[in-house]
């Protein structure tokens, strides 16, 4: 018959803020936290602390930070590489 498991899809996505799901570079799960000091971050996974750089420590490349609204603005545009940098 009807199974009670096919009422539990859920595609809607309530927690959708791309910065609580950004991934830490250090320990790659994603619990990156922006703290009150704009620009860093922290992991409450492996309780590191990141500074969102505007130079991409692999290429050199400088990079715009408009708004921290999506990880992809933690990624170079030039090379793909984290912007963060482990403070
Ligand atoms: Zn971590
Ligand atoms: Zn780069």
């Amino acid at each position: 018959m009807i199974s009670p498991m096919s009422e539990a899809d859920q595609s809607t996505p309530a927690d959708s803020n791309p910065l609580n799901r950004a991934t830490c570079p250090k320990c790659g799960e994603p619990w990156l936290r922006p703290t009150q000091l704009p620009g860093r971050l922290r992991c409450v996974n492996c309780l590191s602390r990141f500074e969102l750089v505007s130079q991409c420590p692999n290429c050199g490349e400088h990079q715009t930070i408009a708004r921290m609204s999506h990880t992809a603005d933690m990624e170079c545009q030039s090379c793909g590489s984290s912007m963060l940098k482990e403070a």
